[in-house]
This record gives structure tokens, sequence and C-alpha cells, in this order.
């Protein structure tokens, strides 16, 4: 494959020549990696078997995770399902377009390879205007799982799509860094009440306060129902440590025994009790809202990467609204699951 092409757009107004150029490639079965409000995501034809399968491949993605299809209107998303749920009808007219994903039961037309065999689909408007636009144009779904390396930081800017997969897709879109940070949230409203699959841009609060109550589920059940959790996520090559919030002392307690361990240490902060003077060259200095962290700990993780640290003490968020997406990836990182 030639060297992938990177096309730049101004938000407000998608260039639509280039998007045209995007459509075609689509078409003829190639792969389109697009901004999203969550991150950035890798695009091929839902409906092309090979073409998706070019997705996995790109990616390293284990064929045993299924795909999100995206969609410009809900008109489209029921070329692919045969039925939503009130509840999950209900979500989609508050939430469309927006980081939210409903696992609702599939039509027979998806390829097999899209949802890993699963009699169930995952589906999403998401809420950008330059994807948006491409959506419309194309007139169907596009496939959109995160275009990076599978198990790797996901990409919050074009730069680490490039990073990842130059060379292994046609094209990059490229809109500036994304508003939210990390990954849709993941509903499943085939069952009553609906199940959490995955916690992302949009909270279980926010879930809550529209549809009543809603069930988290983890551990085996969540396995079974939701393949693509089993697979180690959102890792960097250094190992990460999480340190509490806030917590000042611990953290220059675990800073200075690995250091002194020989370790070249890199750090992720935000609360200005951890802005510790020289703590170590390799420390980057967020700002204090929870929605800036969401936005920008991908990068983080990935730029300390680029620095080769061994390990990474990284300070940890409260466990509401987004916080508790943030905190679901760091654990994840700092477990290597
Ligand atoms: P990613 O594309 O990496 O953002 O991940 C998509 C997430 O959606 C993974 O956690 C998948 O397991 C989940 N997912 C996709 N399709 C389905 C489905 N049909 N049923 C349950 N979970 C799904
Ligand atoms: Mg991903």
């Amino acid at each position: 494959m030639p060297t992938t092409k990177i096309i730049q757009f101004s938000c407000e107004r998608p260039n639509s020549n280039s998007i045209k150029d995007a459509v075609a490639v689509l078409h003829s079965g190639g792969l389109v990696a697009f901004p999203t409000e969550t991150v950035y995501g890798l695009g091929a034809d839902a409906l092309n078997a090979v073409a998706v399968q070019k997705v996995f491949e790109a990616k390293g993605r284990p064929s045993d995770n299924p795909l999100i299809v995206h969609v410009a209107s809900l008109e489209i998303a029921w070329h692919f399902t045969t039925e939503i749920s009130e509840k999950g009808l209900q979500l989609t007219k508050r939430f469309w377009p927006g980081p939210l994903t409903l696992v609702v039961k599939r039509k027979v037309i998806v390829p097999d390879i899209v949802t890993a065999g699963l009699d169930t689909i995952a589906i999403r408007i998401p809420n950008h205007p330059v994807t948006l636009e491409l959506l419309k144009r194309f007139e169907g779904g596009i496939v959109g799982p995160s275009a990076n390396i599978s198990g790797r930081p996901s990409p919050t800017s074009a730069k680490h799509v490039y990073h990842d997969l130059n060379g292994k897709i046609d094209i990059i879109l490229d809109a500036g860094p994304t508003i939210i940070g990390v990954e849709s949230t993941v509903i499943d409203v085939t069952v009553d009440p609906p199940v959490i699959l995955r916690i992302g841009g949009l909270s279980r609060e926010d879930i809550e306060k529209e549809i009543g109550e809603t069930r988290r589920i983890i551990s085996q059940e969540i396995l079974r129902r939701s393949p693509g959790t089993r697979h180690r996520h959102y890792a960097p090559k250094a190992r990460v440590f999480l340190v509490p919030k806030n917590d000042r002392e611990t953290f220059i307690k675990q800073l200075s025994k690995m250091k002194d361990d020989g370790k070249k240490v890199g750090a992720i902060t935000y609360s200005e009790n951890m802005n510790v003077i020289d703590a170590t060259k390799f420390h980057l200095i967020l700002s204090p809202s929870v929605e800036s962290y969401a936005q920008n700990i991908f990068r983080a993780l990935r730029e300390l990467d680029s620095l080769d640290v061994d390990c990474m003490l990284v300070e940890s968020v409260e466990e509401k609204g987004i916080g508790a997406a943030i905190m679901d990836r760091l654990v994840r990182a700092a477990q290597n699951i």
C-alpha cells in the first residue's frame, strides 16, 4: 500500500472534494481513518467483509472482538438491526449523535466478521461534522474501531493514527485533537434493565437519568457478552502505576523508590498538590479539570512512551462522571488487561 494520505479539515467546513475522495476509497474497499468526538476511528464499508478484514489486519485486532458500526441517522441504523427496544430508542433520541453505542439485534446481511459471529451488533451516530458528512455521503454504515494498533493507547489526534498505521491505510481525515478523548459508552439494550458493557464518554449517571436503572457487569459475564473487553487495552510500552488522587506523599515515595531502583520514571498528574518541582524530567502536568484529563490522557501516555521511560506514575481520578471511564482505562493499562 502507498504512503497514507493525510487530509486536513477545519471542523466547521468539511471540504467536499476531500470527502468525495474518502467516500470513493470506502466504496472501493479501502480504509479511511476519521475523527469523532471520542477518539479517531478506522473506517471501512461495514457490508464489505473483505474491507472489514483489512481493518482487523491493519490494527492486529483479535477476530473475536466485534466492531462498532457508525451511521449518520437512525434510518440508516435500521439497515443493520431488526429491533431496538423502547429504552434503546429513548437513548438514541436523547444522546445521538454522541458518545453512546447501542448493542441491538443484528440483521442477517451484516457480515459475521463485523459482529464476531454474535447475533447482536453495536451501532452509534458519532458527533463530528467531518465524519457526519462522510457518513451522509457514503449512505451506509462504516465500521470504526479506534485507529491504533490493538492494545495501545487510543488515538486522539491524526498524528497518533499516522504513527500506528502509516502505510497500512489509505487516508486519514485530520480534524485536530478529539474533544472527549475516551471511547464511547457501550450499552446492551437487548435486555432489561440494559447492561453497560463499557463505560466511556457518556456517564452512567446521565444514562440513568434518561432510562432509569442499568446494570454494570464485570467478570465472566461481561467477557461472554462483549468479547472485546477481555483483550489487553490502552497500554503503553512502559509499565503503568496508579497513585491516589492528590496524595503527594505517596507520589514522592514511589517516585524515589523507582529512581533508586535505576528506573527512568515518567509521571502524569493534574492536582496542584502533585506539581512537585523537579520530581522527574519526564513529568507531564495536565490541567485540573476531569474533562481535560480525559481529553489528554491517551496523548500523555503516548508522549511518555516516546521518551522511552521504563515506568509511569499516573494520578487517579474520582470514579464519577467521565472519571469512571478514565479509571477504567488506567486500571486496565496498569494491570495490563
Ligand atoms: P472498540 O471498537 O475497540 O472501541 O471496541 C468496541 C467495543 O464494543 C468492544 O468492547 C466490543 O466488545 C464491544 N462490542 C462491539 N460489538 C458488540 C456486540 N455485538 N455485543 C457486545 N459488545 C460489542
Ligand atoms: Mg479500541
